[in-house]
Parts: structure tokens; C-alpha cells; sequence
């Protein structure tokens, strides 16, 4: 992959040979896609230089860093200010539940001078957005809340990331409509045993993997799979289908 997770797991904590760090992708030098834990990895100098951050949803283990990410470079945002971009559900619940002058201060009006440090932009499925070069396509999955993958084109490599979601026929014609995937990545949530949870949960297990991947006309070169629960890890581990891969974080 060309993209590199700085936080893949589906939770805090987790084993030495799955690193911690939960859903933080650094798809380029200014581009985020989610702002979990992972993007406590980067250093204030890198954090400095980020200007995109795209959310897949509101959830906290994707969401947790960035208004303490966005108060550390408060003042140092002189290339301007940094854009999320989400669907409106998630950009209303960061407005009405964290930066809402309460958990956190209104960072679309702060500092009152220039440079603006936040800006907000709405986004539908199917949009396209290029940045620098790279194209991402917001998709809609299928999870507890409104949430959107991914396909980001990046120097010739098709990467499609489903994000938090569930199987459903919606989620399988919306996968269908990308051609010539290079890295399909997949959250695998829950082992086969906790079928209900996951579904109940909006979430993936292998089980459901192998049904998803069976159903789509143009496999993927490679899967990967991602936001293991940490207390998942060793079962779902034991499921695995020798062609797919576990997304590591460094
Ligand atoms: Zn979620
Ligand atoms: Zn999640």
C-alpha cells in the first residue's frame, strides 16, 4: 500500500505484534482519513503540515484526536486552515458534541484572527474530492451511523478502505462499482462466533468477509483487514484465509 495506517486497531490497548493505535490513515504528507488514536504518532512538525482530514463517522475511536491535533496547531496552520471533510451527520454531531464550547472550544471561530484554523466541508457518497494529486470518492457503508469509505487513487494504486460497516446488499453495490482495486481494506470487528454482535454492531467478521468477497464480480488484488476488537485479535487471527493480511500500524 502506498497509504500508511498509523492506527488500525478497533480499540485502545492491544498485543505487542498488533500495534496499538486506533483508525488514523496518513494518505499523504496533508491528508488524514480519520483522526483515532493513531494520529497521536505523528509529531507536532508533521501534525503542522496536515490540511485535510476525511471522516468516515462521528464515532469516538475515530474521532478522538482531532481537537487535541487541531490545539496543537493552533497558530502554526499558516498554509491556511485545515478542511474536515465528512457527511453532514458527522459534522453535526463534532458541532453540537465536541467542539461546542463546552468539551471544546468552537474551533471554526478561533482565534479570532487570521490564519482560520478549521473549516468544515460536507460531503455526499459518490463525491469525488481531489487533493494534491490524489482522488478520494466518499462511498456510503453501512453502520449504526451515517457512515463513508473511501476509494483513494494515489500514484496509479486503487486503495478501497469500507471503513466501520456491516454486510449488506447496499454495501456490496456500492464495492461493486469500483474496478481494478489493487487494496481492498476491510474492518474485521468481531470473530465468527459473535455473528449477532457484529451485525448488531454494524461490524464484520471473517465469516461475513468470506461472504462479501464471493460476491463481488472483480476480487481485489489484496485484502486487508483492519479494526480488530483487541480482544478479538487472537480468534479472529485463527480464521484468517491465507490470502488476506493484517493491516499493521508503525
Ligand atoms: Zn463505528
Ligand atoms: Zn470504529
Amino acid at each position: 500500500m502506498n497509504i500508511e495506517f498509523l492506527g488500525s486497531n478497533g480499540g485502545i490497548g492491544g498485543t505487542a505484534e498488533f500495534n496499538p493505535g486506533s483508525t488514523c490513515i496518513q494518505v499523504s504528507e496533508a491528508i488524514l482519513v480519520d483522526a483515532g488514536t493513531g494520529l497521536a504518532k505523528l509529531t507536532v512538525e508533521q501534525m503542522s503540515k496536515i490540511r485535510h482530514v476525511f471522516l468516515t463517522h462521528a464515532h469516538l475511536d475515530h474521532i478522538c484526536c482531532l481537537p487535541l491535533f487541531l490545539a496543537n496547531i493552533i497558530g502554526k496552520n499558516n498554509d491556511g486552515p485545515v478542511t474536515i471533510h465528512a457527511n453532514s451527520s458527522t459534522l453535526d454531531a463534532l458541532q453540537q458534541h465536541v467542539f461546542n464550547q463546552v468539551l471544546w472550544p468552537d474551533f471554526t471561530r478561533l482565534p479570532a484572527h487570521e490564519p482560520q484554523l478549521l473549516q468544515f466541508n460536507t460531503l455526499v457518497s459518490r463525491q469525488v474530492i481531489t487533493v494534491d494529486g490524489i482522488e478520494l470518492t466518499a462511498f456510503a457503508t453501512t453502520h449504526t451511523v451515517p457512515t463513508l469509505g473511501y476509494a483513494i487513487k494515489k500514484a496509479g494504486v486503487h486503495t478501497v478502505f469500507a471503513a466501520d460497516t456491516t454486510l449488506t446488499d447496499a454495501l456490496v453495490a456500492e464495492l461493486q462499482r469500483f474496478s481494478a482495486v489493487d487494496h481492498l481494506i476491510l474492518e474485521c470487528s468481531f470473530a465468527s462466533a459473535d455473528e449477532a454482535l457484529a451485525i448488531r454492531t454494524g461490524h464484520l467478521t471473517p465469516a461475513l468477509i468470506r461472504q462479501l468477497l464471493q460476491r463481488l464480480e472483480q476480487p481485489p488484488q489484496q485484502v486487508w483487514l483492519t479494526h480488530l476488537k483487541p480482544t478479538a485479535v487472537s480468534a479472529i487471527v485463527s480464521e484468517l484465509e491465507p490470502s488476506w493480511a493484517l493491516v499493521s500500524s508503525h
